[in-house]
């Protein structure tokens, strides 16, 4: 009984459904219509009568006008869009009812023209009766209501009015009607049930269609987001480059590429940890976001690298003035203390930039360029902003080269060691060697340690390559007791968080003994980063190693915050060195220095002594220790052997300092 109701009502319960039942039969509501006028005119012209003009023409004309008008109507009227669920609701209800009514009405018509017509035009008339029935029924098929309504109240009048007209002679043919109309519903209840299934599951189709892009559109934003910071990745940005590149031409000097490498944050992800690094690099990226013009493009590249990409709309402006200015502004902003955890970390920047200035600085080139004099930038000495210059292109391949060449040459055993004397003010003997890096069986030809320890530094092969030759000078030096061994250690070397661990391996296995070795180190790394070299240098001192600081006199600092850091030894740069004369300001300001450290306890020792005279007025400063080129060149192991035999013998030349 629930299913037969369920059967006669309208379901209205998935407006979905709805939706789509009223765009599929206001699709056919017109066919119908015009269907319906052709089988109306066909009767008309069967039973036209000119003795009953109201029953032949003029109510046929109504209904043709009527079903003309309807067919207009939901041809220019009826957008399912346009609509209210409620609306279209309505629609559905009235279609039922109108059906209903409609074919009535109909049905009253055509059995009202029965008995006035002959015998031959009353069987075209169940013949048309039939084919309106089916086609009507056809047409309404996905509003299931409608159609089984309009079967049933054809069907019925007639089989009722067929069985008792003309002795029931039609009736057969009003039998076969309920058959027909019994096989439509059938049809109905099935084309409708799979229409009602199709509509469900192209939603469901759509819903997962829907998922999947809003997936996929979430998946490209994770691909193209930095997790970190929300900032646009590389990714992002180059395919931002690639799409600059189609274009078909951006204007001379109307993009600009700035790159930005932070100095110093390696350190502070190794000594405060990876948390304190993250947060740094956000406190970073919120100052980059707070001065960056709005239109431009930042990204953050790498872990510690961004890059702001400017385009200027005006032609007339530089891209390249507008790039520096930022760039300035950036390297200010960026230098700026953050408290992160208590602790006031500070890190600085290096910016490369390049602007598109020729036709081939496109896309993904420009970005090679702004990397490139970033590179520039950082080996000029960091915290610096360096342009492109394609001068820096050949460098570039020349450092790629000697990077190659390096650890070829450390397997191979390209390189040696030259050593350096340093002679005893006093007594004019020698009292340590430098050991000095040469390359001389470079295939491509020797090459000084200017030339290649900052490209060993900037790549990290300098921490194979100090550990090379502090091992073979300490074998190679072993048996010259008393002299002491001076070996040159790279700031880089000191970053290394085992460093002092590996220096101490090298020492107990090549027998060396500590007391013997002296370390020389830069004052750059120190000021850059105090509590590690403090460390270092205080495990170092411990064993009885000596440290010495090089290049005094290149720098700033004072000689009293050197000693904080428990130096032995202050040796003086040879650029000072170079401009002693009798009586000058360098003199005084060595003999000054000389003076200081030796109050603190630290040794002196001069470096780039060419000249007897500069020997006299060191010696008369109170110098401890001299270098240079008067009393010998860096020189080989077996050279620097007989050098030490020979002023041993000669005891000349300790008297001729002596006497200086
Ligand atoms: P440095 O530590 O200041 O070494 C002294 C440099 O001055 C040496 O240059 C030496 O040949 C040069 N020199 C010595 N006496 C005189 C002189 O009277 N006049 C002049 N004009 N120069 C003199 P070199 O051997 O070319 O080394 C250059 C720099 O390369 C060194 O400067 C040092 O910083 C670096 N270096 C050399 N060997 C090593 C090494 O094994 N490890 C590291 N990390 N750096 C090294
Ligand atoms: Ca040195
Ligand atoms: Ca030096």
């Amino acid at each position: 009984m629930n299913a037969l109701i369920k059967f006669f009502t309208l379901d209205t319960s998935d407006s979905e459904v709805m939706r789509a039942q009223f765009s599929s039969f206001s699709r056919h509501i017109p066919l119908l219509y015009v269907i319906l006028v052709i089988n109306t005119v066909a009767i008309t012209l069967t039973s036209f009568s000119t003795q009953d003009l109201l029953k032949t023409a003029i109510i046929p004309a109504l209904i043709s006008a009527f079903s003309l008008y309807r067919a207009w109507w939901w041809l220019s009227e009826a957008n399912p869009d346009d609509l209210s669920d409620e609306q279209i609701l309505g629609f559905l209800r009235r279609t039922c009812w109108m059906a209903v009514i409609q074919t009535a009405l109909f049905s009253v018509w055509v059995i009202w023209i029965y008995p006035s017509v002959s015998e031959l035009e009353r069987g075209n008339l169940s013949f048309y009766l039939a084919l309106s029935q089916v086609s009507t029924v056809c047409c309404l098929m996905t509003v299931r209501l409608a159609a089984t309504l309009v079967a049933m109240v054809s069907t019925v009048s007639f089989a009722l009015y067929f069985s008792w007209v003309d002795d029931a002679r039609l009736l057969p043919q009003a039998l076969v009607l309920c058959c027909v109309c019994g096989g439509m519903g059938i049809i109905t209840h099935g084309y409708y049930s799979s229409f009602f299934e199709l509509v469900k599951s192209r939603r469901a189709l759509d819903l997962r269609q829907r998922e999947t892009e809003k997936l996929s559109r979430e998946n490209r934003r994770i691909a193209f987001t930095d997790a970190l910071t929300g900032m646009p990745n590389r990714r992002e940005l180059l395919e931002r480059l690639d799409r600059l590149n189609r274009q078909e031409r951006v204007p001379r000097n109307t993009l600009a590429m700035v790159f930005i490498d932070l100095d110093g944050f390696k350190q502070v992800n190794d000594e405060h940890g990876h948390h304190a690094g993250d947060a740094l690099i956000r406190t970073i990226c919120q100052r980059l976001q707070e001065h960056c013009p709005d239109d431009a493009i930042l990204a953050r590249v790498g872990g510690d690298e961004f890059c702001a990409l400017i385009e200027t709309a005006d032609a007339s402006v530089s891209a390249q003035a507008q790039a520096v200015a930022l760039a300035t502004r950036l390297l200010q902003e960026i230098a700026l203390p953050a408290l992160i955890d208590r602790h006031v970390l500070q890190v600085g920047a290096s910016i490369g930039v390049a602007a598109n200035l020729d036709p081939d600085a496109n896309g993904r080139e420009l970005l090679r360029r702004a990397d490139l004099a970033m590179y520039h930038a950082k080996t000029k000495g960091k915290g610096q902003i360096a342009l492109y210059d394609k001068a820096l292109d050949q460098g570039r391949l020349h450092r790629l080269d000697i990077e190659a060449q390096i650890g070829r040459a450390l397997s191979r055993d390209e390189f040696d060691i030259a050593y350096q004397p340093i002679i005893d003010a006093q007594s004019g003997r020698v009292r340590s060697a430098e050991a000095l890096l040469r390359w001389p069986r470079r295939p491509e030809g020797a090459l000084m340690p200017d030339e290649f320890i900052e490209i060993a530094e900037a790549t990290g092969q300098i921490h194979p390559l100090g550990l090379h030759v502090l091992s073979k000078a300490c074998t190679q030096l072993q048996s010259f007791d008393p002299i002491k061994l001076s070996v040159n250690v790279s700031p880089a070397q000191f970053r290394h968080p085992s460093f002092e661990q590996q220096v101490l391996a090298i020492l107990e296995a090549t027998g060396f003994p500590p007391e013997r070795l002296k370390i020389e180190v830069t004052e750059s790394y120190l000021l850059a980063n105090p509590q590690r070299a403090l460390e270092a240098l205080s495990v170092l001192k411990a064993k009885g190693i000596s440290v010495a600081l090089d290049d005094f006199g290149t720098g700033f600092t004072s000689i009293h915050y050197l000693q904080s850091f428990g130096f032995t030894h202050i040796k003086i740069d040879k650029s000072l060195t170079a401009g002693l004369a009798s009586g000058n300001k360098a003199t005084q300001l060595v003999s000054g220095a000389i003076t200081m450290a030796s109050a603190l306890d630290m040794e002196v020792i001069a470096e780039g002594v060419e000249r007897e005279e500069q020997v006299r007025l060191l010696c008369e400063a109170g110098c401890h220790g001299m270098q240079g080129f008067y009393f010998g060149r860096p020189m080989p192991l077996d050279r620097f052997t007989q050098y030490c035999k020979e002023r041993a013998r000669d005891e000349s030349h300790v008297r001729a300092v002596a006497r200086a």
